[in-house]
């Protein structure tokens, strides 16, 4: 199978990068349409996944079929299986003798120094990829974040200036720590493939420690720490009154800071305001640039929306657009997540993308009402999905009682909550205004005795209101 996928990367992938770090991983298994694939080191991986992850996925969905993924584990074992495939070794030789012999069976290893790394460190790896989609590019700039969006780029360009290393980036949940930081990873790696991008969340940073302690493997750890060119630490708040891991963190950071290795730092708050931590660390993370991320302005969620819309290849009107930028305001992860939430709503209930939909789709999203006006439209078109009816359905002459009684409900909520007077309301249905009080009157009787019509009254008045 794995010859198969090889083959499909002709044309996808560039035949140099499959013979350097496509065709070296050892296929292990194929579970579930998932074929997984093992490298050596954790940059290997890294590297493999932030380069190839889409290209090589379609080579595999292309080589075995629709639904096949991919996954790369690490295990350190494969460098020697590389080498000796018919007599694996049991244990990594020592450190200079296997990159001795790796420079031999190697030739071209002096642009692939990231294979030559851990073949001797089977620390465990806790360390994540790069998102690939949190770029540069990716990244909208305005008033609220233009001053660490300047910082990382200056970072990006110069990495280990004295004057921003480190890089403290803080605040709110859901404003772009982690996306610049990440921005920043990709930039070095683009610029220079071979320098070693470590991300890690602060708590798996700890979870890593802690585990190394145990199964006594420091020197691994160390040794993984120590030579990597750029540390990207994220969430650092929670060091908060874990002093070995601190103590340890404080040399990991000394150790990195004074060969000039770039490290970025974010957490929830300024450094001086994470609980528990010790002062050298504060001083120490404070000593570059400190910079702060504040929620973006409604130009900026316009703009955020924009883009996302974009890169969806989804069209979104002026007005949806506006219409979500200005409910929700606090968080992108949660603007994201609206526009995400609106976009499978209205694909998978076959509406149009509009202020309609938005409210039916984001509901309790929205906070507040803010001059929102409901109109006999959106009524309709949410009446009209619930019942599974059209709306010529509802303003046509049809008087059988699946298309009757949601007609009689959306005249009653129209009266119920909008401005509409009757004749109006009558004239959206194709009907007089006694008709409208006729329906207005029975369906307030029907709330009153039967609980269903009620409660179904009181969901989709939740749903027009958005609230
Ligand atoms: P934090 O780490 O501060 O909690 P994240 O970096 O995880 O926040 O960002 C949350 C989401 O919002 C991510 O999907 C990210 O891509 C997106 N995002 C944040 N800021 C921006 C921005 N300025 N432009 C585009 N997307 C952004
Ligand atoms: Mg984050």
């Amino acid at each position: 199978e794995w010859q198969k996928v090889l083959e499909k990367t002709v044309g996808i992938i560039h035949e140099d990068a499959v013979k350097k770090w496509i065709a070296p991983m050892i296929p292990v298994a194929l579970e579930n349409k998932e074929l997984i694939l093992a490298v050596d080191t954790i940059f290997t991986k890294q590297y493999i996944e932030q380069r190839y992850l889409v290209l090589l996925g379609d080579a595999v969905q292309q080589a075995l079929g629709a639904g096949y993924t991919f996954k790369i584990i690490v295990d350190p074992a494969i460098a020697d299986a590389q080498k000796e495939p018919s007599a694996q070794k049991e244990a990594p030789a020592e450190k200079t003798e296997t990159a001795e012999a790796e420079e031999e069976s190697a030739p071209t290893q002096g642009s692939l120094p990231l294979a030559s790394e851990g073949t001797h460190a089977p620390a465990p790896d806790d360390a994540t990829t790069l998102n690939s989609k949190y770029t540069f590019d990716a990244f909208v700039m305005g008033r609220s974040n233009q001053f660490p969006y300047a910082m990382a780029k200056a970072v990006a360009d110069a990495p280990g200036l004295p004057a921003h290393n480190p890089l403290f980036i803080y605040g709110g949940v859901g404003l772009g720590k982690t996306h610049l930081m990440h921005a920043v990873g990709h930039k070095i790696l683009a610029d220079h493939p071979e320098k070693r991008v470590l991300y890690i969340a602060s708590m798996d940073f700890t979870n890593e420690f802690i585990r190394s302690i145990r199964e006594k493997s420091m020197d691994a750890f160390r040794e993984k720490y120590y030579n990597i060119d750029m540390l990207l630490i994220d969430d650092i708040q929670f060091f908060a009154g874990q002093e070995q891991t601190q103590t340890e963190f404080f040399q990991t950071f000394n150790k990195l800071r004074d060969s000039g290795k770039q490290i970025i730092l974010t957490s929830d708050r300024q450094p001086q305001d994470v609980k528990d931590l010790e002062d050298r660390l504060i001083s120490r993370f404070a000593g570059g640039a400190v910079v702060d991320i504040q929620p973006p302005e409604f130009e900026t969620r316009v703009a955020i929306l924009q883009k996302k819309a974009q890169t969806e290849q989804v069209d979104i009107p002026e007005d949806v657009v506006t219409y979500i930028a200005s409910r929700v305001d606090s968080n992108i992860r949660e603007l994201e997540g609206a526009l995400t939430r609106l976009i499978k709503y209205a694909s998978m209930m076959r509406m149009p993308i509009d202020e309609t939909t938005c409210v039916a789709a984001l509901g309790n999203y929205l906070h507040g009402e803010k001059g929102r006006r409901i109109t006999m439209e959106m009524i309709e078109r949410i009446v009209c999905t619930h019942f599974k009816v059209t709306s010529e359905d509802i303003r046509s002459t049809k008087r059988s009682n699946d298309i009757a009684y949601p007609r009689q409900i959306a005249m009653f909520l129209c009266h119920e909550l909008t401005e509409v007077s009757w004749p109006t309301i009558g004239g959206f249905f194709n009907r007089d205004h006694s008709t409208v009080i006729h329906a207005h009157k029975k369906i307030q009787n029907l709330t009153e005795s039967d609980g269903a019509t009620k409660a179904l009254i009181e969901s989709l008045t939740i749903q027009i209101k958005g609230i």
